[in-house]
């Protein structure tokens, strides 16, 4: 492990204006200094409003380096991470076979403007995996992927109406922010400034894992098949069946938001759990290995009408990069059968611990798992685990702050939102998991008073 960061010391500091004495030594920046130095040329400090922990409050820990199921801060802080890049990297950070595919990838040049081997293998390993994706279109984020949709859905069908749920979470795009996610449950706002009221005209928002009447001017349904941004919350029986047959009666496109669940859940994603097939699937985080990517893949026919077969522009400059699709291709090469049984255990694992650990200190929570998933809801305000939005907002925020802070002191990183998701993945082993256990048990110590 390295020692200091070449990045800042008492002399640079007072050069640029930093507090000196915000310093843990000459060359030892604090997580405090450098968010500081940071807010000074980036709003708010951070590249995703979610890290700058505005709703648990105090300081991010700044990461100067990470490795499997750990993140090192620039104080040289160790934390076992349950964030991992919000699930991105399900191998683990610096997982040696990433590594290696992202060097290798690098060596050959970083991006062309001309098509490659490497995103065509990419391609061909998702559609042979989850069968409803035809034909895939590589895009450089999740959002990037739903907003396409969105353009897809409604160039395809000639309607405009888009239907979501709430508390449902599909990116920063116009048309799909009339009610928030995580994102914005957690910053308690109704919706976003900046979106006209006519970018949301067209976009229903209903309640989650109940199946709605549709009309014929729908163009298409957009659901997190198993919501994890509220929470980890479960489809109900027969809610994505109806939804499936609801779109069919009006003909209207059935749009899976999988960039959580996607090589998530397991190989065929939540679509193979459910067994209920989309029409079009949206796709980032996992596939991409830790490097931004997004991925669209539906129906021939639908995606057909994309540009530049079709009428439905879409286009990116970085679109199908060959390292984000080198890394991507790496980790889905690792994600076998055996390995979801793994995370599977390790997800019920967690939830069994978290638990157990509360409740020994009277904190009452619930930890819910669904497949590889695990969520978090505080308070004793539900008897069972949240079925929807309105559930989820129950929780018990100030609660999980504590929480929050209480394990962060003791070397563990959760997500700071409550109404995040928490990823283990194969760096999570049984000895890291009783590390995990004990800082845990230490961190909640006194909380519930
Ligand atoms: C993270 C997420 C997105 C957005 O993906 P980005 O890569 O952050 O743009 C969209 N939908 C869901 C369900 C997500 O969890």
């Amino acid at each position: 492990m390295t020692g200091t960061i070449p990045f800042c010391d008492a002399s640079t500091c007072v050069a640029k204006g930093c507090q000196p004495t915000l310093c843990k030594g000459a060359g030892i920046p604090s997580n405090e200094e450098m968010f500081q130095r940071s807010a000074r040329s980036i709003p708010g400090g951070v590249n995703s409003s979610i890290r700058a922990f505005k709703s648990v409050g105090g300081t991010p820990y700044i990461v100067a380096r990470a490795e499997g199921a750990r993140v090192w801060d620039v104080e040289s802080n160790e934390l076992i991470d349950l964030v991992q890049s919000y699930g991105a990297v399900i191998l683990g950070h610096a997982h040696p076979k990433v590594t290696a595919a992202i060097r290798d990838a690098a060596g050959d040049g970083t991006s062309y403007g001309a098509p490659t081997p490497r995103e065509m293998k990419l391609a061909e390993a998702i559609s042979e995996r989850v069968p409803s994706c035809e034909r895939v279109r590589f895009m450089n984020s999740g959002t990037e992927s739903t907003s396409t949709a969105v353009r897809l859905a409604r160039g395809a069908t000639g309607r405009k109406r888009i239907v979501t749920f709430h508390g449902n979470f599909h990116g920063a795009t116009d048309a799909l922010l009339a009610a928030g996610g995580s994102g914005l449950a957690t910053l308690g706002l109704p919706g976003t400034a900046g979106v006209p009221e006519e970018a949301v005209a067209n976009t229903w928002v209903l309640p989650y894992n109940v199946v709605p009447q549709l009309d014929n001017d729908v163009a298409a349904v957009f659901v997190e098949p198993v919501a994890a941004n509220m929470g980890v919350v479960a489809p109900a029986p027969g809610f994505l069946e109806g939804l499936r047959a609801e779109c069919d009666r009006v003909g209207a496109l059935l749009v899976f938001d999988e960039v959580i669940t996607g090589f998530r859940l397991g190989l065929g994603g939540a679509q193979a759990k459910y067994d209920v097939r989309p029409d079009l699937t949206c796709f980032g985080k996992v596939i991409g290995g830790g490097l931004p990517i997004g991925a669209l893949g539906g129906r021939k026919d639908i995606m057909e009408n994309l540009t530049p077969l079709g009428s439905v522009f879409h286009a990116g400059t970085l679109a199908g990069n060959p390292i984000a699709t080198a890394a991507g291709l790496a980790a889905l090469n690792e994600l076998t059968p055996d390995v979801y049984m793994e995370l599977l255990a390790r997800a019920r694992a967690l939830s069994a611990m978290l638990r157990d650990a509360c409740s020994s200190e009277g904190i009452h929570a619930q930890f819910p798992v669904v497949g590889t998933l695990v969520g978090m809801h505080f308070g004793n305000s539900l008897h069972d685990a949240p079925t929807n939005f309105e559930e989820a907002k129950t929780t018990d925020e100030e609660l999980f702050k504590k929480v929050f802070h209480g394990v962060l002191k003791a070397g563990v990183a959760l997500p700071p939102g409550a109404y995040e998701a928490l990823f283990v993945g194969l760096a999570h082993t049984d000895e890291l998991m009783q590390q995990l256990a004990e800082r845990v048990a230490k961190g909640l110590r006194g909380i519930a008073v």
